[in-house]
């Protein structure tokens, strides 16, 4: 347990305001580079990260640059890259520049990685402390976080999921209880009110709440508890999609509710449990008391964290017990509760067996796209074009995209009428306009190559990033949530990710990043990300066709070799070259 001094684990912050440039003028040498340094300063925009003066991206404490100097000098060596160079970073520091070739990734990242045996937080903690590592969480140190409508579709795929196993194919009626409204977190409330359920959502911190809110993804704030509580009551008998935000510990409403017999209908949590010290909050302090309680002293605040932690998961279980379709989200509580001894912490399952594995087997998974001219009808105008490439009559997901994107717009009519002036977004982007969707293999491929056409046509004004989140088909190891339960056993092999990294440096991405301890926390995963820029010209258009057919094939090769049948049967379909199948 770290013993250490909290505000060593932040870097110094500076009252710096950073913004992407947006346009179709470039100073770096490539469109790939370019795309690279407006992600990164992106990933630090005020209306996109949480603690953007610190370089806290989103997750705890998921950082872009080791430090303000390690970010300076990121943004000058960028500036300077020559078409065939690429420029290494070790855990968010500038490191060295090697010259490869036209079709290498420019930028390399490696975040947090360390050698098995050395790798747990106290170890980590103290490297953080001399400024020797940073935490890159997933999309935070890989550059690619675009604020919570990143983490929206997954989310409302998720739910989407749960919906159709247990409830008919909707929430409308059902209430829907969790905790922690942070950079992924936030996104619970409206993926669950999209998929017409009432939602109750808890959290230490009120500003959080409060920025959920005037981001249109939370819908009202209640002071009082057990005000709350009826409000979310009345609102699940109206059959109403409305969220209901709750400014206090989760242990406190959970407790209340199994006092008061009110058995929701579904139970998560995305507080930052992962992180004992900086993320979780413990029972016995407010958030402001938990700021300086860690600050006074880390190994306690850590011991009450935990316990905590394990009182949290009890009443979780309790719940579940009582008939709430309960399932972990990622932030690895579970884990922790088990090692402070609550032994039936595992009761419920992770999200990822429960609801996203049989996608996986398919190659979906997490597509995301943003527009570097910063103008939000190009983005409009890819919704249109994605629309028309998958029609709903095909079949398959195509329903549940054209649902999303649809759900993504106000006045869904001005998108079908291609009246682009008049679209208007359902909720606000962060930073430069993006959009997310899921797709599978043989999809990726073909919206990338879409987008490179549009923007070699100007039928948008600058070029294309397509990126995706490390939480990907084959992309990731991680025991306690991606590859929780896997049919072989295989869970902690890690040999996965490291292929999908070699896979998509071979192919061309435009850079790319192998991390350790995204999601759940230092010793817990490791998993790998791509981004690749479709900048219009025929050498992008054999690196997206590439990239976007390999990296998803990642999934197939990795849930075949598991034994699943879908893999298996979409490897036929699909055409893919699995030696042993
Ligand atoms: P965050 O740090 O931005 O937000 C966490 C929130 O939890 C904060 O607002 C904090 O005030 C609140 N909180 C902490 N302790 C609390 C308590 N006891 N009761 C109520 N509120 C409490 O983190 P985030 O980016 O929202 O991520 C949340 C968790 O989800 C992390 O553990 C992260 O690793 C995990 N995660 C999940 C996924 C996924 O796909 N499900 C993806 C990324 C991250």
């Amino acid at each position: 347990m770290s013993t250490i001094q909290a505000s060593s684990l932040i870097p110094e912050p500076q009252n710096r305001t950073i913004r992407a440039p947006r346009g179709s003028e470039r100073t770096c040498s490539t469109w790939q580079t370019e795309a690279a340094m407006r992600m990164l300063m992106n990933n630090l925009d005020p209306e996109v990260a949480e603690h953007p003066e610190s370089l806290i991206v989103y997750g705890g404490r998921g950082q872009a640059a080791r430090s303000w100097e390690a970010y300076d000098a990121i943004i000058t060596t960028l500036k300077r890259l020559k078409p065939d160079e690429s420029l290494l970073v070790q855990s968010g520091k500038p490191v060295g520049v090697i010259q490869t070739h036209k079709d290498a990734p420019r930028v390399m990242i490696a975040n947090s990685n360390l050698v098995p045996h050395w790798s747990t937080q106290e170890h980590f903690d103290e490297l953080s402390s001399k400024g020797l590592m940073m935490y890159g969480q997933m999309t935070a140190g890989s550059w690619i976080y675009i604020g919570t409508q990143g983490i929206l579709q997954g989310t409302f795929e998720t739910y989407a999921e749960c919906a159709r196993m247990n409830f008919g194919g909707t929430l409308a009626g059902t209430l829907n209880v969790t905790g922690g409204c942070g950079g992924m977190g936030g996104a619970q409330p409206l993926s669950i009110t999209l998929n017409g359920g009432t939602c109750l959502i808890a959290d230490v911190d009120q500003s959080r709440l409060q920025r959920r809110l005037d981001d249109d993804y939370l819908d009202e704030l209640v002071g009082d508890l057990d005000a709350a509580i009826d409000r979310a009551v009345e609102l699940k008998s109206q059959k109403s999609a409305t969220s209901v935000g709750w400014c206090g510990n989760s242990i406190t409403l959970l407790e209340r509710l199994i006092e008061r017999g009110i058995i929701p209908d579904t139970l998560t949590d995305q507080t930052s449990a992962h992180d004992p010290l900086q993320g979780y909050c413990p029972i016995e302090y407010t958030h402001e008391q938990s700021i300086e309680a860690r600050e006074a002293n880390a190994a306690d605040y850590q011991k009450l964290a935990l316990a905590s932690m394990r009182r949290h998961v009890e009443a979780m279980v309790t719940l579940q017990r009582l008939g709430s379709v309960t399932f972990d989200y990622g932030n690895n509580i579970r884990q922790r509760a088990f090692d402070e001894g609550f032994k039936d912490a595992f009761s419920f399952p992770g999200f990822v067996p429960a609801y996203i594995r049989p996608q996986f087997c398919l190659g979906r998974g997490p597509f995301r796209w943003c527009a570097l001219s910063g103008d939000p009808i190009d983005i409009y105008k890819t919704d249109y074009a994605l629309l028309q490439l998958f029609p709903k009559e095909d079949g398959g997901y195509n329903e549940r995209l054209h649902q999303w994107i649809l759900g993504c717009h106000k006045n869904p009519e001005a998108l079908l009428n291609q009246d682009f002036a008049n679209c208007e977004p359902r909720f606000a982007f962060q930073g430069l306009p993006c959009r997310i969707c899921w797709f599978g293999l043989g999809e990726r491929d073909k919206a990338g190559l879409l987008f490179n056409n549009m923007v070699q046509s100007g039928a948008v004004s600058a070029p294309i990033v397509i990126g995706r989140d490390h939480l990907d088909c084959g992309s990731v190891a991680s025991p306690n949530r991606e590859t929780e339960s896997m049919k072989d056993g295989t869970d902690a092999v890690s040999d996965w990710p490291l292929l999908n990294f070699a896979a998509n440096i071979a192919s061309g991405a435009s850079w790319v990043s192998f991390h350790h301890g995204g999601g759940v926390g230092i010793g817990f995963s490791q998993h790998a990300g791509q981004v690749i820029v479709a900048d219009g010209t025929p050498e992008a258009a054999d690196r997206l066709a590439r990239v976007l057919r390999n990296d998803p094939m990642m999934g197939i090769f990795r849930h075949a070799d598991a034994g699943y049948e879908d893999a298996i049967q979409c490897g036929r379909d699909q055409s893919v070259d699995i030696p042993m199948a």
